[in-house]
């Protein structure tokens, strides 16, 4: 009997209709004759609320607390969803993150799966049970509730198919696909039907938020057969044409460019005035990640004078409070002179085909130059290369960048 992981996002769980629509789907698949895990999503908009009691209530709240307010949305869902499979007399039950156990790291708020218990569970579907397992959830080492960053339920879902050796990781959602940018932004965009896991984990981790790049990661490492798939409509599983995370170059539909993402509300924080000498980033960037800030892009600028240098970084805005707070706890921060800058965006292009030619960089820069868009910071990697600009003119840049790559349909 195949087994099979299905995971239905926020915008698939978010009301008693589409709970029922998803447990449609998973009957079709008991149906079939499959031994069926489900992962759930909080209903959409959920997540967003609970961040916004904890940051309401502390600007440095203690966070392991925020992992035990967070948690909480995937726990609703994964009883209505058990609830809805009993009413079509499936047998089915709720496995909360800590009864699995999925155990993880002690890195609250971003924590990441280090094993599975899955004898319990294994025996329970074995019986022909539904097992619903709320996403995002883990269990520390300490024994408290850790959640697994944004997004996390695409790898609650994957790392279970992984422990499992399921068959098949099938991921719900409200876009048919992976396309070559957000469809949401850029009508044209298309659909990829294969994608490579590296083009796939460097499009998630640039805001390519339809897969976590963890989930990726995980998928690459593990083989699991993991695919996209749209929620909306009657069909189910392989039936649909989704796409399909592949380690198989040869089959990929081959592009300089495979695609273009987004991050928007980047903040950017400059310190004016540091003592260019050794050890000096370690203690700018050690309170920062004491506090779990997450900093993403980090440009130290050549001192002029031998002395004191600028060293530039970004953070998601809504971190920002607590990234300013955590820099007050830098030795000798009243030197520093710190300025902010909000309304950010970064606006990527990936493609593994960047590392065998020329002349991307210069394409972006001049069609961003065209629409009289800024760069603040630029960022390179092998297979992509980003820049920071402001928020106003990122759907532009996207478009326009989407364009200049030949990436719009026909
Ligand atoms: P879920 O709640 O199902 O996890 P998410 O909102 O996390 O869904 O991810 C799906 C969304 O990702 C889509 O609605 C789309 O707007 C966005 N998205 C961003 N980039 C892409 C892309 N390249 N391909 C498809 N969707 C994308
Ligand atoms: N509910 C969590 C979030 O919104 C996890 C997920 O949906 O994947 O980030
Ligand atoms: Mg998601």
């Amino acid at each position: 009997m195949p087994t099979i992981v299905m995971k239905f996002g926020g915008t698939s769980v978010a009301n008693i209709e589409k709970i029922n629509a998803a447990a449609d789907k998973v009957a079709a698949e008991v149906v079939r004759g499959n031994k069926v895990v489900v992962v759930v999503s909080a209903m959409s908009g959920v997540t967003n609320k609970l961040v916004g009691y904890c940051r309401e209530m502390s600007s440095m709240y203690d966070i392991r607390e925020y992992d035990t307010v967070v948690s909480s949305g995937e726990q609703i869902t994964s009883g209505l969803m058990a609830m809805a499979l009993q009413e079509r007399d499936i047998t089915a039950r709720s496995w909360l993150g800590w009864q699995v156990p999925i155990h993880t790291d002690n890195v609250h708020g971003q924590a990441s799966i280090t094993s599975i218990e899955t004898d319990a569970l294994q025996e329970r579907l074995n019986l022909g049970e539904v097992a619903v397992v709320p996403g995002f959830q883990g269990l520390t080492e300490r024994n408290r509730i850790s959640t697994l960053g944004r997004g996390g339920s695409d790898t609650t879902a994957v790392a279970l198919a992984a422990a499992l050796k399921a068959d098949r990781c099938d991921i719900y959602t409200d876009v048919d696909g992976v396309y070559t940018t957000d469809p949401r932004i850029v009508p044209e965009a298309q659909k990829i039907n294969r994608i490579s896991y590296e083009e796939m984990i460097e499009l998630a981790s640039l805001g390519a938020k339809v897969l976590q790049t963890r989930s990726v990661e995980v998928a690459m490492k593990n083989n699991v057969n993991l695919q996209v798939l749209c929620s909306f409509g009657e069909e189910i599983g392989s039936d649909l044409p989704g796409t399909l995370l592949t380690a198989n170059e040869d089959d990929m539909e081959t592009k300089i460019v495979s695609g273009v993402a987004y991050q928007a509300d980047e903040a950017k924080v400059t310190l004016l005035n540091v003592p260019d000498i050794p050890g000096i980033a370690s203690k700018i960037f050690k309170p920062l990640s004491n506090a779990a800030v997450n900093v993403d892009m980090i440009v130290q600028n050549i001192s002029s004078n031998g002395d004191a240098t600028d060293m530039t970084f970004t953070v998601s805005k809504g971190e920002l409070p607590r990234a300013l707070k955590a820099l007050e706890q830098v030795e000798g921060v009243d030197d520093l002179e710190i300025r902010v800058a909000e309304d950010l965006a970064k606006v990527s292009v990936v493609g593994v085909g960047m590392i065998t030619n020329h002349g991307i960089a210069s394409t972006m820069f001049e069609t961003l130059a065209e629409k009289n868009i800024n760069i603040e910071v630029v960022s390179t990697s092998e297979i992509k290369i980003s820049v920071l600009i402001k928020r106003d003119y990122m759907e532009l840049a996207v478009r326009a960048l989407h364009s200049a790559f030949g990436l719009d349909q026909e």
